[in-house]
């Protein structure tokens, strides 16, 4: 799976191979490193198979901005999205993981518990997904709503924190999760496997994307400070004209303030930082310097910090979407800011390249999404009335009468008798016929669901009535009867409700749980539920 050095050496004419971080260096995409592919503006990949998702973690892409930087520098960004789980943290999910199995702190099976903001989570779920370990994550309730169900779709349990109990919270809760179950807790604030695959993953794809070229500066944040860390000390020794640039928000300056983190003498957080405030680069700046963090200052990997408005890290953010097609989070769009501040006074010809650490799909429910519209604005109306026909604006034409199927077509007298059997059974007084994916047939499940009502579904379309057109047959039958032409068509003890949005109107009115006791059937009900709430999201967007 990896290259071996030597050979990467060979072909690509690397001159740092005897370095201690080097191990796994793995290279994708390398065609765009040769001179002849570059050329050709082709990117070859020479190892497409790999043995499983974890082997894709890293090797990601250095890409030239073009439309958004200054003519007088060339402004490159690492594009961490690449990873399979989208972010940067995908790296260290594998390094602690792997570095664990190594040492023995992690035995097989043992569950796997860390505090994350999110892409760790992912990350190690992906990992812990792969490797069989039971997955715990601890977040804070603030961090955006797709991350936690991105973790729990890829099995894990995600705890969530109180938001005013901030990061310290979080990370003291997962502690504590950790010691009473005898949990594997990952550390990713001061596990130095963190820092340490950065040193020989990231840092390593930089030197030889870089080799022969110049680097004038390496721009990045900081959240656990593992990137930091571990690229800049390796920069350092082998490229020691790199300057390294650490952005943080404006707002809630910690390294820029150059007060000291409170800790114990075990090295755990004790206080939140004073100068820590909310801000909205997530992953970035905790309430606290972490370990790593500070260990990049103490070892004087630092240049310069440049403080980054949060209105700046959005906007660019979404410029990065719309001016170079690149769609990354809320810290990149900071990080970049961080760029662009430099290129302002960067001498001409300087070359800088920017940490971009995530995929912007992490934040369609945050306020980087905010003025992103569900529904068709001015323009787009306009360009929908353009033309005649399939418009919003136009009334939909009356629908058509219920087929007159009992007259037209001779009925199947199974179907008819099935029908009425379902209708009537008392053993399940409430039966819908449906259509297997409906969406409105799912609203029904959903409150059926919420509310424990034991039902029969007839599924007409599904495989088990498709035989012999029966699915059609009853579907005939049920029209006949009940005059109504679509579906779903749900019956209590024998009465017919209507559709769905009847059925939901009925719940609201009080008629459906009349009939359900009527009927004898029980249920738990919950006033405080909206049955709106089970409509397709579409509906509800409106
Ligand atoms: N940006 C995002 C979106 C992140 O999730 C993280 C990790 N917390 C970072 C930046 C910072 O990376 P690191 O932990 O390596 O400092």
């Amino acid at each position: 799976m990896y290259l071996d050095f030597g050979r990467i050496r060979g072909r690509f004419g690397m001159h740092h191979v005897n370095h201690p971080y080097v191990g796994e260096l793995r290279i994708r995409n390398v065609g765009s490193r040769s001179p002849k592919h570059r050329e050709q503006g082709k990117k070859t990949q020479i190892m497409a198979k790999y043995d499983n998702i974890l082997a894709t973690v890293g090797g990601t892409p250095v890409i030239r901005i073009n439309n958004l930087a200054p003519a007088h520098v060339k402004l490159y960004v690492k594009v961490e999205a690449f990873n399979p789980m989208g972010s940067v943290k995908d790296r260290l999910a594998l390094g602690v993981i792997e570095d664990a199995e190594r040492s023995g702190k992690l035995r097989p099976g043992q569950t796997v518990i860390e505090a994350t903001s999110g892409n760790t989570g992912i990350g190690l779920a992906m990992v812990c997904a792969q490797k069989k370990y039971p997955l715990v994550v601890v977040m804070a309730e603030s961090f955006s709503v797709e991350r936690r169900k991105l973790m729990r779709f890829l099995g894990a349990k995600v705890v969530l924190t109180p938001a005013f109990q901030k990061g310290s919270g979080m990370l003291a809760k997962a502690v504590e999760l950790a010691e009473t179950h005898g949990w594997f807790l990952t550390r990713q604030f001061d596990n130095e496997a963190n820092a340490d695959v950065h040193s020989r993953t990231t840092a390593r794809e930089i030197l030889a994307d870089f080799d022969g070229e110049k680097l004038d500066y390496l721009v990045t944040g900081f959240g656990t400070g593992g990137t930091l860390k571990g690229v800049a000390r390796v920069l350092r020794q082998e490229r020691p004209d790199t300057k390294i640039v650490v952005c943080e928000p404006d707002n809630s300056q910690l390294l820029g303030s150059g007060i000291a983190q409170a800790r114990a003498a075990d090295g755990t957080i004790t206080a939140s930082h004073p100068n820590f405030r909310p801000h909205p680069m997530q992953g970035w700046s905790p309430d606290f310097i972490s370990k790593l963090a500070e260990d990049a200052v103490s070892m004087h990997l630092i240049d310069q910090i440049v403080p980054i408005d949060g209105n700046d890290a959005m906007r660019l953010s979404r410029e990065l979407a719309q001016k170079e097609g690149i769609f990354v989070g809320i810290t990149a769009g900071a990080a970049l800011a961080g760029a662009l501040k430099l290129c302002e006074t960067a001498p001409a010809g300087s070359t800088i390249l920017c940490m971009l650490p995530d995929t912007g799909e992490r934040y369609l429910s945050t306020p980087l999404f905010a003025d992103i519209q569900a529904d068709m604005n001015d323009d787009e109306m306009k360009i929908s009335k353009s033309t005649p026909n399939y418009r919003f604006d136009v009334a939909p034409p009356p629908a058509a009468p219920a087929a007159p199927v009992a007259n037209a077509v001779a009925l199947d007298k199974d179907a008819v008798a099935f029908v009425e059997q379902a209708i009537a059974d008392p053993a399940k007084p409430v039966v819908m016929f449906a259509l297997e994916w409906c969406e409105f047939c799912w609203s029904v499940r959903k409150l059926f669901a919420r509310f424990k009502i034991p039902y029969r579904s007839v599924d007409i379309d599904s495989v088990e009535y498709q035989a012999g057109g029966r699915g059609a047959a009853i579907r005939a039958a049920l029209t006949a009867k009940t005059s109504l032409a679509t579906v779903p068509q749900i019956f209590i003890g024998g009465k017919l409700f209507g559709g769905a949005t009847d059925l939901l109107a009925a719940w609201k009115q009080g008629q459906l749980q009349t009939a359900l006791a009527d009927a004898r059937v029980s249920y738990e009900a919950d006033s405080s539920v909206d049955p709106n709430s089970f409509l397709p999201g579409w509906l509800q967007a409106r």
